[in-house]
C-alpha cells in the first residue's frame, strides 16, 4: 500500500520568499515533516539582514510583494516605496510567526542525488559552521534555490585575473555589497576630485549597478558606471493610479503563449491591436524618459525595450538621490554602449573595448548570477530530471501568428543554446510522474509574492496526488515544455536564457497573471479572480485576498472528487 504523502519528510532548500512560502503551504496542507534548509544564517534570501544595504527599494511595477497569511506594514521609513529593511522584517516576522523550529541555517546542500533503492533524495550537507559534513535522505524535494544566490563573475575580470595583473585596487561582486560597504567606501574618492583619480568603477546595467551607483554618488563618491546597456524602467510625474500599475492592463499589453480572452485576441492578432499595444509600450519607454528629465543624446537612453524585456524597474515618482536624477546631473557618469574588457598593465586601470582605459580604485561587478543548480547535481541525476541543457529542436507544430510578434529583435546567441524542461516551471518533465521533486522561484514576475504562493499550491497538490490538469506522461510534459522553449524564444528572443538555469524555467513576466491562471486552472480553480464585468475587468485591481482561501478551496474540491 503506498504511504499517505503528508507523513513522508520534505525538504525545502532555500529561506527566501519561495522557500518560506513553500514550507508554510505544505505544513498547513497536513504534511508533518517538512525541514528548511538554508545555508543562510538568517531568513528572507537576497532580503537577508546580512545582503541588504542602504538605497536598495522593491522596485515591481505591480508595486505588490507579500503572502497572504501576513499584511505588509508600510515602509517604516515613509513615502510609498518599500526598502531592502522593510523587505527583511517582514520575512524575519513571517518566520518567527510561521515557521518556528523550522529552518535549519548555515546548511549547504551541495549534492543532490537518488539512493540506490532509486526512492526519494540523498543530501550531502555541510555545516558552514561547525564544518560537519552529514548525507541526509528525504521522500521529496523543493529547489527554492533562487537565481540570485550564486554571482556571476567574469573570467577576465574576476580577483584571480586582477592579482594576475597586477591591479591594486578591490574587486568585488553585488552579491557581497552590504558585507563590504565600509572597504568601499574606504577605497573611493571623493566626488570632487580631478579626473586623474581613480573611480569606483561599477559594471553592469541592471538594478543592483544602478542602487551601487546610486549610493557611491549620495555618499558623495567618485563613480563610474560602464555597461553595455541598462535595464528600462517606468516613471512618472505622479505615482502610476492603482487600475493600472495593480490591475491586469499590462499584462494584456503582452501576449501570452494562448490568448485566452477577446481583447487578447484583438490585440495580438489584428493589425489594430498592434498599432495600440506598440503605441503603450512607446508611450511608457518615452514619458519615463521625460519624468525622469533624461536629455535625448544621454547614454542613459541606452535601454533596452521594456516590452521585449523581463526586467523593468519601477522608479516611481522621481526621487532627487535616485539613479536617474543623479545621473542626469553628472553625478554618476555612464559609459553606455562599453564594455571592460581586463585589467590594464599599469595597475591602477582596466580596459574598455574602445581602446580607451579607465582609473579604478574599485571594480564592482554587477555581472549577474549563475544558476544555483548546477553545482548541486551529478552528472546523472541532472539527466535523470532532464534538467541538462539541450537544444530545442525547431518544430514547425509551435508557432504563434501574432501581430505583436512580427518585429521581434534577433534571437541572442546564448538563447539558442539550450532549453528548459521544466513543466510549469515548477517539475521536471522527465520526473513529473513520481511527484517527488519541485521548483519555486524559478520563474521570473513582477509580482513574486502571489506568484510564488499559488505555485506552492500548485507543487503541495503535485505531492498530494490530488485530480489535477497535467500531463500525464514524462513524454507528454516534455512536449509541453519543448513548447514552452519556442515561445520564450519567440516571445523574448533578446534574453540570454542560458545564462542562468535556475531562473528561466518560465518567463512569465508581464503575462504573469495569465501564467497564474494557467496554473489555478490545473488545479481545478476558478480563473481571473480580479473580477469586473465585461468593461472594467482589464482595470480591477489585483489583490492578495483572491488567493487568501485557495487551500479550503483545494480541500473543498478534494472532499467532492472522494466522495
Ligand atoms: C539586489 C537584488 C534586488 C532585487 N530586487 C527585486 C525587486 O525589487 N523585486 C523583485 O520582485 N525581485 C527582486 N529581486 C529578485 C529576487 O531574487 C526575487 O524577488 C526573490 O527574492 C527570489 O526569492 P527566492 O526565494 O526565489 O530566492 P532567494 O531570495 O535568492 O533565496 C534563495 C535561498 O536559497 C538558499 N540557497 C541557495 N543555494 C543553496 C544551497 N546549495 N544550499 C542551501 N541553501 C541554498 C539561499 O541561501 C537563500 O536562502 C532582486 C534580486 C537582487 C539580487
Amino acid at each position: 500500500m503506498s504511504r499517505n504523502p503528508r507523513e513522508e519528510s520534505v525538504a525545502v532548500i532555500g529561506s527566501g520568499v519561495a522557500g518560506l512560502i513553500t514550507a508554510y503551504t505544505l505544513i498547513r496542507d497536513g504534511f508533518t515533516n517538512v525541514e528548511i534548509l538554508s545555508r543562510d544564517a538568517h531568513v528572507g534570501g537576497i532580503w537577508a539582514r546580512d545582503r541588504i544595504y542602504p538605497g536598495l527599494f522593491l522596485n515591481n511595477v505591480h508595486g505588490e510583494y507579500r503572502l497572504t497569511p501576513l499584511k505588509m506594514p508600510p515602509p517604516v521609513s515613509g513615502g510609498d516605496r518599500l526598502s531592502g529593511y522593510d523587505m527583511n522584517k517582514y520575512f524575519e516576522t513571517f518566520a518567527s510567526r510561521f515557521l518556528e523550529g523550522k529552518i535549519q541555517f548555515n546548511l549547504h546542500v551541495h549534492n543532490i542525488r537518488r539512493p540506490t533503492s532509486g526512492q526519494g533524495w540523498l543530501l550531502d550537507i555541510s555545516d558552514l559552521k561547525s564544518g560537519i559534513q552529514e548525507t541526509r535522505e528525504y521522500a521529496r524535494l523543493v529547489m527554492c534555490t533562487g537565481g540570485s544566490s550564486n554571482p556571476r563573475i567574469p573570467q577576465e575580470l574576476s580577483p584571480e585575473a586582477a592579482a594576475a595583473a597586477g591591479f591594486k585596487g578591490l574587486v568585488m561582486h553585488t552579491v557581497d555589497f552590504a558585507r563590504k560597504i565600509d572597504v568601499l567606501l574606504a577605497n573611493a574618492a571623493p566626488a570632487e576630485s580631478g579626473p586623474d583619480t581613480p573611480s569606483v568603477v561599477v559594471i553592469g546595467g541592471g538594478k543592483s549597478a544602478q542602487d551601487v551607483c546610486a549610493y557611491l554618488a549620495n555618499e558623495g563618491k567618485k563613480v563610474t558606471l560602464v555597461c553595455h546597456n541598462l535595464d528600462p524602467f517606468t516613471a512618472g510625474p505622479k505615482p502610476l493610479p492603482e487600475f493600472i500599475r495593480k490591475s491586469r492592463l499590462l499584462s494584456l499589453f503582452s501576449p501570452h503563449i494562448h490568448l485566452r480572452t477577446a481583447l487578447e485576441r484583438l490585440l495580438h492578432t489584428t493589425w489594430i491591436g498592434k498599432q495600440i499595444v506598440d503605441f503603450v509600450w512607446h508611450g511608457l519607454a518615452d514619458s519615463s524618459f521625460k519624468a525622469m528629465n533624461i536629455p535625448v543624446d544621454s547614454p542613459l537612453r541606452n535601454t533596452v525595450s521594456p516590452y521585449w524585456h523581463v526586467r523593468v524597474n519601477d522608479e516611481g515618482v522621481p526621487r532627487p538621490n535616485g539613479f536617474h536624477p543623479l545621473a542626469v546631473a553628472g553625478k554618476i557618469e555612464v559609459l553606455s554602449p562599453a564594455h571592460v574588457t581586463g585589467f590594464s598593465e599599469d595597475g591602477t586601470s582596466v580596459s574598455l573595448d574602445d581602446g580607451r582605459s579607465l582609473r579604478a580604485s574599485v571594480l564592482v561587478l554587477a555581472t549577474g548570477y549563475t544558476s544555483s543548480w548546477s553545482p548541486l547535481f551529478e552528472e546523472n541525476t541532472i539527466e535523470e530530471l532532464g534538467l541538462n541543457p539541450h537544444l530545442a529542436e525547431p518544430n514547425p507544430e509551435y508557432h504563434w501568428d501574432y501581430t505583436t510578434l512580427s518585429d521581434a529583435p534577433p534571437l541572442h546567441p546564448d538563447a539558442k543554446k539550450w532549453s528548459c524542461s521544466l513543466y510549469r516551471g515548477l517539475v521536471p518533465a522527465k520526473n513529473i510522474h513520481r511527484r517527488d521533486f519541485a521548483v519555486n522561484g524559478a520563474c521570473i514576475s513582477p509580482n513574486n509574492g502571489y506568484t510564488v504562493e499559488v505555485a506552492s499550491h500548485w507543487i503541495s497538490s503535485y505531492f498530494l496526488r490530488d485530480q489535477m490538469r497535467i500531463a500525464q506522461t514524462p513524454e507528454e510534459a516534455f512536449k509541453e515544455t519543448e513548447r514552452d522553449a519556442a515561445w520564450l524564444k519567440r516571445r523574448y528572443p533578446e534574453v540570454p536564457t542560458a545564462l542562468n538555469a535556475s531562473l528561466t524555467g518560465y518567463l512569465a513576466f508581464w503575462t504573469w497573471p495569465q501564467h497564474v491562471d494557467d496554473l489555478l486552472e490545473d488545479m481545478g480553480l476558478p480563473v481571473m479572480r480580479s473580477g469586473g464585468n465585461g468593461l472594467t475587468w482589464p482595470f480591477q485591481v489585483v489583490d492578495l485576498k483572491e488567493i487568501e482561501h485557495l487551500k479550503g478551496e483545494r480541500d473543498a474540491k478534494r472532499a467532492v472528487i472522494s466522495s
